[in-house]
């Protein structure tokens, strides 16, 4: 793209920001967009999942992001996201730069993760990996329908330990008082970083829009603070690059909020480094000593025993793990159970611990952790977000499908397979060892169990 064709006020505000590097910074439009993808170390640190991923290395001619132990660098033509590895979950197609965002976060297993504002979710998979499956995400999306394709990509890859809500800021901040040890603000912004790969957020932009834009920065940054614990981190992100929603929203917060202080800035400029652009600022809050205000606070939401298992409740989930000790050997099934209608979810163990369910209440909750089956009257029908979550060894049976297969395309296009007369019940389909989906096997036929609105409608030359 030609600097004609970007807003006069905004190359004004960059040559203000830039002086003489400027010209370099907007010569770098004319460049083509950086891609990129970020294996998920939840499966490709599996053997199968290693020698998937190196061969999606060999493939795909992918190169190491410097800042991204796990992100690589793809050129097209190749389309990752075609490929049958990107429906097992094995990767997340990410634009580099915002790779830096959780890496600086580095949230730890075991911990208790917030992500404010997640959709699409490529820093909630990205700190889900991070967690190792250990302690709890809570991804959150206030759009609905954006918090719905969130809950696809992380049932996706197979990340069993989140929970993903559909909440404002300020409903959770009331809810969660300083109950994160870790909180992601990725957060809406003017969209600078995205001149280049989506040519029409250019008309969107304009001085009045950055404006509203860190006018509701501001709104959320604070109610992430008051969710973040004392001695917590929090992590500020955009992919825009005037001051005004980046230092500038640093700056004000560090004013008005003397137990937050700032660890570190960073800045990655697609005329210096190979990316579309990113900032992050990681701040940590003091662990002063606790005022008795700050203690009621943060008591009010946890510490209580979890509301008593309804019956039904507790026979779903004795029903689900009676099916599990015969179908799923190597599966725990540890978790807090929570019913919906048919559908039994596995909330991770910090609601048994730390938080209560209580706290859910009233919120909008596409996904309670992980989906483990539909309760139907004396029969247990495992879910797709189970079968992604699984490794292969822990299924009874399992029927491995080569990438690239003639077999593998019809079933991610949700056809029949033709399967040795010997193989009956629920199994669990895999692509070269990784997990896509249940299949039901009678009679010579394996049933496709992929959830219809993952299907491939159209054939996908690509996916060889
Ligand atoms: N973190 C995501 C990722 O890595 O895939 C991208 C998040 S995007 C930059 C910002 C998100 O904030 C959008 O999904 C948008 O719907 C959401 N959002 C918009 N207005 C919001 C508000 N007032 N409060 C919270 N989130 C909001």
């Amino acid at each position: 793209m030609k600097e004609e064709r970007l807003p006069a006020a905004y190359t004004a505000g960059i040559r203000g920001m830039l002086g003489q590097e400027a010209d370099a910074f907007l010569e770098s439009y004319t460049a083509p967009r950086t891609q990129g993808l970020r294996f998920n170390t939840l499966k490709s640190n599996s053997a199968s999942g290693r020698a998937a991923a190196e061969q999606s290395m060999a493939k795909f001619g992918l190169k190491p992001v410097p800042w991204c132990p796990a992100g690589y660098y793809y050129e097209e033509p190749v389309r990752p996201g075609r490929h049958a590895y990107h429906a097992a979950g094995l990767y997340y197609i990410q634009e580099p730069s915002a790779m830096s965002a959780a890496e600086l976060l580095a949230p730890l297993p075991g911990e208790i993760v917030l992500d404010l504002a997640a959709a699409p979710g490529g820093k909630s998979t990205h700190i889900a990996a991070l967690m190792q499956g250990q302690g709890l995400l809570v991804a959150n999306e206030i759009h609905p329908e954006r918090a719905k394709i969130l809950a696809e990509n992380v049932e996706r890859l197979g990340i069993s330990n989140a929970l993903v809500t559909s909440a404002a800021p300020e409903d959770l901040s009331r809810r969660f008082p300083e109950a994160f040890d870790r909180i992601m603000l990725d957060a809406p912004c003017s969209g600078e970083g995205m001149f280049r790969k989506d040519p029409a957020a250019v008309y969107e932009w304009s001085p009045e829009h950055v404006e509203l834009c860190a006018a509701r920065q501001w709104d959320i940054l604070q109610d992430a603070c008051r969710m973040l614990k004392p001695g917590g981190r929090l992590a500020y992100s955009t992919c825009t690059f005037n001051r005004k929603e980046n230092e500038e929203m640093i700056s004000r917060l560090l004013d008005s909020c003397p137990d937050m202080e700032l660890i570190c800035e960073k800045r990655l400029w697609p005329h210096l480094e190979k990316g579309e652009g990113h900032f992050v600022a990681l701040l940590r809050k003091a662990a002063c000593e606790e005022t008795g205000q700050s203690r009621r606070k943060r008591s009010s939401g946890r510490g209580k025993a979890g509301p008593k298992l309804s019956s039904a409740v507790r026979d779903a989930y004795q029903q689900f793990i009676s099916w599990a000790g015969e179908e799923l050997p190597g599966f725990d099934g540890q978790g807090v159970p929570l019913l919906f209608g048919e559908s039994l979810y596995l909330l991770p163990e910090a609601f048994s611990s730390g938080l209560h369910t209580g706290l859910l209440e009233g919120l909008k909750v596409p996904r309670a952790g992980l989906h483990i089956a539909h309760v139907k009257k004396n029969r247990i029908e495992p879910a797709h977000a189970l079968a992604m979550a699984l490794q292969p060894d822990q299924a009874v049976r399992s029927y491995d499908l080569a990438a690239g297969s003639l077999e593998i395309e019809s079933w991610l296009r949700g056809e029949s397979l033709p399967v040795p007369a010997g193989l009956h019940g629920w199994t669990l389909v895999t692509v070269d060892g990784l997990p896509v989906s249940w299949g039901k096997a009678s009679s010579g036929q394996l049933k496709n169990r992929l959830p219809k609105g993952l299907r491939v409608l159209k054939a996908r030359n690509e996916m060889q």
